[in-house]
C-alpha cells in the first residue's frame, strides 16, 4: 500500500535539461535574456517570469493552530477483538490499516522552536477500506475551553498583541482565569508533560468523546488513548531554552531521523468504553472536554498498536498540504454531543478548503487509499480528478449512478435523543472546574513533579504585569489546591518572582 502512495505522486527526475513547467527545455539557469550583455531585462524571458511567478507563490496559509509540525506514515495493526463495540473495517481482529500522524505545537508559529512549552497536537489519520477515519487530538486527555464558541478568543489569548506583535502574559492569564474551566488543561500544561522530551516520548490522546457502533446497532461511548512504548519522558525548562535557541527543529529533526535510522516508534491503542446509557448518569458530564474518565471508572481496553515506519518523500505535499478533521468518520465509528468536536467537524474542513483549496481531498495524501470516492460533486479550483465522461452528474438518476446506503441511516445518531443530550448537558453530580485538576496535582504528581509545577507557575504568573490579573491568578490556583495557592503568593511576595523569571522557559503559550 506505501508504493500505491508514493506512485501517486508525479516526481521530477532529477536528471536531463531543465524545463519550463510544461516541459519546454530552457536556454539557461542562470541568466535572464536581456537586451544586450548588460541591457534591461526582457519580460518575454518566459522561463524567468514563470520561474518568479511560482516562487511568489510557493506558501500556502499557515494553519492558524498547530502550525509548527512534524509527521510520518506507518501501519496499524488490530491484535484484540473489539467487534462487540465496533463494526468498524479498521478495528476488527487482524486488520492492517495504512495510517498518517502529524505532530505539532498549537500557538507557535510555523518557524517557532519546537522546545516551547505547549500542547501537542497528535492527528491521526487511517487509510481504511470503508474511507478516512481521522483521529485529531492531542498529547493531552483534556482541552482549555468546553465550546467552540471561546476557541477564537482563547487562540488570540495565546498569541500576539495587536501593536506590538509580541506575546503577552497579562492577557493568557486573563482569558484563563476568567475561563476556569481551563484549569486542568493549564495544571497539564505547566506540569511535566508541558515539556516533552521529543514527539516520539508524548502519548496521544482523541480527547473528546466519540462514538463506537457494533453490528447489531447497539451504541457505545468511547476514548482513544495511544500509549508511547517508548515511554513517556520529559525535559526540563532550562533544557528546553537550551534547545529552542540551538534548534527551532528539535523534534522534527528527532523522529525524520530516528525513521530514517530504523528506529520505529510504536503506540500501542486503547479505548475507554461507556455503554451508551451511562451518559446521562455519570458523575461527570461526558462530552466535556475539560474532563477526564478516570481510569478506575472506565478501564483501559487494547486493541492494537501502530508504528510509524516511513518519512514523508516531500514536507509539503505530504504534512504541510495534509488535511485532517474530526469529521471523517467511518461506518461504526461517529461523534457525541461534545460542543467543541460538533464545533471542529465545521471548523477543520472549512479551514482546508482556506488553506489548501476546495479539492484539498484529490491531493494524494489526503485521498483514500483503500476506498473509493463516489458522489456528484464536480469541479472547482484545482480538480483533477474526475468522473468517468458518461457517469451521471445528478441523483437521482436512472443511469446506475451511485446511491447511499440506507443501511447507514440513523447510524449514531443521538440529535433526537433528547433525554440524553438534555441530561449530558447539565451539570453532573461531581462535575466541577477545578476538581480534577486538584487531583491531578495532588494524586498524580509526586513531590518532586509538585516543587517543580510551582517554580514554573511562579514564573509563569510573574509575568503578568496587572495586578488584578496576578491576584486572579493566584486565586485560580489556590482553587485547584489552597496549599498550592499560598505556596505561589508566598514565593511572588517573596520577590522570588526574579529567580523564577530568570529560570523562565520559552512558551508556546507564554509564561
Ligand atoms: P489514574 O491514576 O487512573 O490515572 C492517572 C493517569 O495520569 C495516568 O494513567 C497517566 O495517564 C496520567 N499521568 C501520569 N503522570 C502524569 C503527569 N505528570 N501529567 C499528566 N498526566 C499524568 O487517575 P484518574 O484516571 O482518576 O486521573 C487522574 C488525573 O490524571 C486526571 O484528572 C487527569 O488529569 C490525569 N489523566 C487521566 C487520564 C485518564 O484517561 N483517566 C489520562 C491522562 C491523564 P496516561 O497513562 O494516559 O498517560
Amino acid at each position: 500500500m506505501h508504493e500505491n502512495l508514493h506512485e501517486s505522486y508525479p516526481t521530477t527526475p532529477t536528471t536531463g535539461a531543465t524545463t519550463t513547467q510544461t516541459g519546454t527545455p530552457v536556454a539557461s539557469d542562470a541568466h535572464s535574456l536581456t537586451a544586450g550583455a548588460d541591457g534591461a531585462t526582457a519580460l518575454h524571458d518566459r522561463y524567468l517570469v514563470e520561474k518568479l511567478a511560482q516562487f511568489n507563490r510557493e506558501r500556502i496559509p499557515e494553519r492558524i493552530v498547530h502550525a509548527k509540525g512534524g509527521g510520518a506514515f506507518g501501519e496499524l495493526v488490530v491484535t484484540e477483538d473489539v467487534s462487540a463495540y465496533t463494526r468498524a473495517a479498521v478495528f476488527q481482529p487482524g486488520a492492517t490499516s495504512e495510517m498518517l500522524l502529524r505532530f505539532s505545537s498549537v500557538a507557535g508559529e510555523m518557524g517557532s522552536p519546537d522546545t516551547w512549552r505547549d500542547v501537542r497536537g497528535f492527528a491521526l489519520k487511517f487509510y481504511t477500506t470503508e474511507g478516512n477515519l481521522d483521529i485529531v487530538g492531542n498529547n493531552t486527555p483534556v482541552f482549555f475551553i468546553r465550546d467552540a464558541i471561546k476557541f477564537p478568543d482563547f487562540i488570540h489569548s495565546q498569541k500576539r498583541l495587536p501593536g506590538s506583535g509580541l506575546r503577552d502574559a497579562d492577557m493568557q492569564w486573563d482569558f484563563w482565569t476568567l475561563s476556569p474551566e481551563s484549569a486542568h488543561q493549564v495544571t497539564y500544561l505547566m506540569g511535566d508533560r508541558g515539556l516533552p522530551k521529543s514527539w516520539r516520548h508524548v502519548n496521544g490522546y482523541g480527547s473528546h468523546t466519540y462514538q463506537w457502533i457494533n453490528a447489531e446497532g447497539e451504541r457505545f461511548w468511547v476514548k482513544y488513548h495511544f500509549k508511547a512504548r517508548q515511554g513517556v519522558e520529559n525535559i526540563d525548562g532550562i533544557e528546553a531554552e537550551a534547545i529552542a535557541g540551538a534548534d527551532a527543529d528539535f523534534y522534527r529533526r528527532d523522529l525524520y531521523e530516528a525513521i530514517e535510522r530504523g528506529e520505529f516508534p510504536t503506540w500501542d491503542v486503547k479505548v475507554q468504553v461507556m455503554p451508551y446509557a451511562d451518559a446521562a448518569g455519570y458523575r461527570f458530564n461526558p462530552f466535556d472536554l475539560t474532563k477526564v474518565w478516570p481510569h478506575s471508572d472506565y478501564p483501559l481496553i487494547p486493541v492494537g498498536h501502530f508504528t510509524l515506519n516511513r518519512n514523508p518523500q516531500n514536507h509539503f505535499a505530504e504534512i504541510e498540504q495534509a488535511a485532517f478533521s474530526p469529521a471523517n468518520q467511518v461506518p461504526g465509528t461517529d461523534i457525541s454531543p461534545d460542543k467543541m468536536l460538533m464545533a471542529r467537524v465545521f471548523s477543520y474542513p472549512d479551514a482546508q478548503r482556506y488553506r489548501v483549496g476546495t479539492n484539498y481531498n484529490q491531493i494524494p495524501v489526503n485521498a483514500p487509499h483503500a476506498a473509493p470516492v463516489h458522489n456528484y460533486s464536480q469541479d472547482g479550483a484545482q480538480r483533477h480528478g474526475f468522473n468517468a465522461p458518461t457517469a451521471p452528474v445528478y441523483a437521482p438518476n436512472s443511469f446506475g449512478g451511485p446511491v447511499a446506503d440506507p443501511t447507514r441511516a440513523g447510524e449514531g445518531s443521538w440529535e433526537s435523543d433528547g433525554e440524553l443530550v438534555r441530561a449530558a448537558a447539565t451539570l453532573h453530580a461531581e462535575d466541577s472546574d477545578f476538581g480534577q485538576a486538584g487531583t491531578l496535582y495532588r494524586e498524580v504528581f509526586d513531590d518532586a513533579a509538585r516543587e517543580r509545577f510551582l517554580t514554573t507557575i511562579t514564573g509563569a504568573v510573574g509575568g503578568v504585569t496587572r495586578p488584578d490579573i496576578r491576584e486572579r491568578a493566584i486565586a485560580y490556583w489556590a482553587a485547584v489546591d489552597a496549599e498550592l495557592g499560598a505556596a505561589l503568593r508566598a514565593a511572588l511576595t517573596a520577590g522570588f518572582d526574579e529567580a523564577a523569571e530568570a529560570a523562565v522557559e520559552p512558551v508556546g503559550t507564554p509564561s
